[in-house]
């Protein structure tokens, strides 16, 4: 990829992906191809949220939302009341009960020996920006209860279904939805740079599609106003598109055989039965094969592109091996913050390597001292004293290393959200999110606009990758 396109605009790819050869490409809509400002949008989520659990005489009136609470990628232990933070190989770095942080040594005494696992339902992960308030809720919830403010006994568990079924009513229900339609302006973050970014891939030969799990009207009015008001009329988005395929219900959609209709009349929504997709419709429900047989192509040849890193990608990669991209809007401040902290992370480098070597000579001099102790190995020159005297003098080299990292790793620890750091790492291992995303997102980036910098020809090479053996490592 041509390193004059900004960080922040770029691809990212983890498995080499000729976007040229691509034959279709479709689009999830929410947090896709319309992005929310997701403090608006899940303040009032939350609202709504809250309303219904006040309704069931909890004492939420004085909760409000906290944007920074959680982030995506991060993990619910429904189990504990937790929130957790895991590396690539589902240890737990980091986490909070309820909303109160844990300090390391908690940490590992809960979770030495759990790892997490996401296909155990105690996990929950967090997929999405709609999880976050729903995340928000959780932990404030948790806090109620220990202080024996829910009416109970609840446990942490049965806090969480309510909370999920609640929020699930709320997205349902339709009056967050009326709202967001009502000012789309308010809620939705404008991107200019879209439609052009559409019609080039669509110029350049592939079919688009647009696979949503919201419903119709929703859709259309969503749309009309994040593309087809740049096109010069709100209906005109449709231009865009060879299929349209809303209540899509991913990731069934990507699983299972479902009935498929149409909408035939998209004025009133009317629907009718459909036995197979075609190019210009406007279906409902239905699955993959029906996208499929209607393209004839092979699924390696379509690209789908989605936010919710378990509905999106990691059910269409594993069941259908179509190829995936994930739209990771949070990259752009989090690459920004990476790059304003490249001088220190420098300088932490060098002072982990020092740090290194003089463990390195430390445990050199303890190992002679120790032989020299018990009379084995090779002769030592040195005397015991001289051996005691380096390793003090390294001790305290040591020490004053640490007392400059400390601070330095403290910084990287807090970059993007203060309490949880980088999405994409876990101290200095990858986190559970990123290892998420390597596994089922071919690409990913920030936002699907992105396209238009890459163009539609680009073809994405996968990097090297780095292994601890390699030279220079
Ligand atoms: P998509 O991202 O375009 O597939 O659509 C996501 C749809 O799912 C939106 O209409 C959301 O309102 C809806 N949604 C998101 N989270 C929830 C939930 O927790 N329960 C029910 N619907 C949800
Ligand atoms: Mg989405």
């Amino acid at each position: 990829m041509d390193e004059t396109i900004a960080p922040e605009r770029r691809l990212f790819c983890n498995r080499t992906l000729n976007v040229r050869g691509l034959r279709a490409i479709g689009f999830d809509m929410d947090y896709t191809l319309v992005h929310y400002r997701t403090e608006v949008w899940e303040r009032r989520a939350y609202e709504h949220l809250r309303e219904r659990l006040a309704a069931r005489g909890w004492p939420v009136a004085e909760l409000d939302f906290d944007p920074e609470m959680t982030t995506r990628g991060l993990i619910l232990d429904t189990e504990l009341g937790n929130v957790v933070k895991a590396n690539r190989f589902g240890y737990v770095k980091r986490a909070a009960h309820g909303t109160r942080m844990l300090d390391p040594a908690e940490v590992r005494r809960i979770y030495g020996r759990q790892l997490v696992d996401l296909r155990d339902r105690r996990w929950e992960f967090l997929n999405t920006f709609f999880s976050l308030s729903e995340a928000c809720m959780y932990a404030q919830l948790v806090d109620l209860a220990d202080a024996g403010r829910l009416p109970g006994p609840l446990g942490y568990a049965e806090i969480y279904r309510i909370v999920r079924s609640s929020l699930d009513a709320a997205h349902m229900e339709g009056a967050l939805k009326a709202e967001v339609v009502g000012d789309p302006e308010r809620f939705v973050e404008d991107d200019p740079e879209l439609p052009l970014a559409l019609m080039d891939l669509r110029a350049s030969g592939k079919k688009l599609l647009l696979v949503t799990n919201s419903e119709w009207a929703y859709t259309d009015a969503m749309m009309g106003w994040a593309i087809g008001r740049h096109l010069g009329e709100p209906a005109r988005w449709r231009e865009l598109f060879d299929v349209v395929v809303v209540e899509a219900g991913k990731p069934a959609f990507f699983e299972t055989q479902r009935p498929l209709f149409e909408v035939v009349d998209v004025q009133r929504g009317w629907l009718a039965p459909a036995r197979t997709m075609r190019e210009g419709g406007v279906f409902h429900g239905g699955s993959a094969a029906h996208v499929e047989h209607l393209l004839g192509v092979p699924g390696e040849d379509i690209l789908y592109v989605g936010d919710h890193i378990f509905a999106d990608v990691h059910v269409s990669k594993e069941m259908l091996r179509w190829r995936t991209g994930l739209v990771l809007r949070e990259l752009e401040a989090e690459l920004r913050a990476l790059e304003a902290f490249r001088e220190p992370q420098r300088e932490l480098d060098r002072l982990m390597a020092e740090k290194e070597r003089l463990e390195h000579r430390f445990s050199l001099a303890r190992l002679a001292l120790l032989r020299l102790e018990r009379g084995h190995g090779p002769r030592v020159t040195e005397s015991p004293e001289q051996l005691r005297a380096r390793m003090t003098e390294l001790r305290a080299r040591l020490v004053e290393r640490d007392g400059r990292i400390g601070p330095l790793a403290a910084r990287a620890g807090t970059l993007v959200n203060e309490r949880w750091g980088p999405l994409m790492r876990a101290g200095n291992d990858k986190s559970h999110l990123a290892r998420q995303i390597e596994r089922y997102a071919d690409l990913y980036t920030s936002r699907v606009s992105n396209f238009l910098y890459a163009t539609p020809f680009v073809y994405l090479r996968s990097p090297r990758g780095s292994l601890p053996h390699d030279p220079g490592a």
